[in-house]
């Protein structure tokens, strides 16, 4: 039987090292499903886009950072090269390992802080890309009424994807129940020469250090782009005189609009309260709706 922990702080298991404490805690494997989970359910991959509340998660969170590695696959077809990972594995040292190996395919993905399955729930992108652009399918477990789990292949559906969402991630209805465990996903892959994979990746991240994504705990970009708006998001807050900005411990990063940064004591309420203060800026100057790409996680009002 595994073992349940109880009032376990998150802001250790968050990029913005904010939030507080979960009622329940579980690392999962797959024997935890023996357990009578007490509901709702929050899964917790590598905490880097998610907002926890100061007053802490009820239910359980059931951590998958421990439901690591990889391996071939042969899904996609004989010649599709393809690899399996679960979803617990943080994506950084996966893409450096990968391309150490000549494995091609992630390499957009270098430097991203977080685990796959994050990667795959926000159907993550960088560097002009996305996961649903190299997704054959995922794993998930489902847990029914009865509280009977049932494993479940789900083939990547183009149109279920799309920017930052997924099936598993559509507000405010998606397709896969949203207690649903993403166990593991198979991606379509290349072969290609260690040094060329290892410079696009290094590139990436060297892009990423110059553009501060590293300097203070943050969740990246804390709202999405939107092409109708012309312009990025970022750019945006910067020309409305947004960036430095500070409430609290949080703060509109001096060089990046988009990047609201833990300066040291941040709380959950600072970063909210300063979200909501970018949102009202912009639509009474511009009339937009800026939507955050940060998920808010938690006992909120
Ligand atoms: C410095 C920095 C730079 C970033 N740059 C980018 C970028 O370029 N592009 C980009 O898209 N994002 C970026 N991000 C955001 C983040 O890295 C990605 O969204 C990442 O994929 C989140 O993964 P995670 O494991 O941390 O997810 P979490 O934050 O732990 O969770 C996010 C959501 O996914 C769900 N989830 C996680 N794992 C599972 C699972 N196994 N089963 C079911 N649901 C699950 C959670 O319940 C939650 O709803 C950045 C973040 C930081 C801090």
């Amino acid at each position: 039987m595994h073992k349940i922990l109880h009032n376990v702080p998150l802001a250790p298991y968050t990029t913005f090292n904010i939030g507080g404490p979960a009622d329940n805690f579980i690392v999962f494997d797959k024997t935890v499903l023996q357990n009578d989970f007490i509901k709702p359910l929050f899964i917790l991959g590598g905490g880097a886009n998610i907002l926890v509340s100061d007053r802490g998660v009820r239910g359980t969170v059931v951590y998958m950072g421990e439901w690591t590695g990889w391996g071939k696959s042969s899904r996609g077809g004989a010649e599709a090269r393809s690899i399996c990972i679960k979803s617990g594995t943080p994506i950084e040292p996966l893409v450096d390992d990968l391309c150490k190996r000549g494995i091609g395919g992630l390499e957009f993905l270098a430097g991203m802080p977080g685990t796959i399955g994050g990667a795959v729930y926000m159907n993550a992108r960088a560097y002009d890309k996305e996961i649903a652009d190299i997704l054959i399918e995922t794993e998930v477990l489902e847990q029914d009424e009865t509280g009977a789990w049932t494993q479940k292949t789900i083939s990547r559906f183009p149109n279920d994807f799309s920017y930052k969402r997924s099936p598993f991630y559509a507000p405010p209805r998606p397709r896969v129940s949203s207690s649903s465990i993403i166990l593991s996903a198979t991606f379509k892959t290349y072969v290609a020469s260690p040094s060329e994979l290892i410079a696009i990746t290094e590139a990436h991240k060297q892009d990423r250090t110059d553009k501060g994504h590293y300097r203070y705990p943050s969740a990246g970009s804390v709202f999405k782009n939107n092409r109708a708006f012309g312009k990025p998001t970022g750019k945006i807050i910067e020309e409305l005189g947004l960036r430095g900005l500070q409430i609290g411990g949080a703060q509109i990063a001096p060089w990046h609009g988009n990047f609201i940064i833990n300066t040291g004591n941040a709380t959950a309420n600072d970063v909210r309260e300063l979200i909501t203060t970018v949102q009202v800026k912009a639509k009474a100057a511009l009339g937009i709706d800026l939507e955050p790409e940060v998920l808010f996680v938690g006992d909120w009002d």
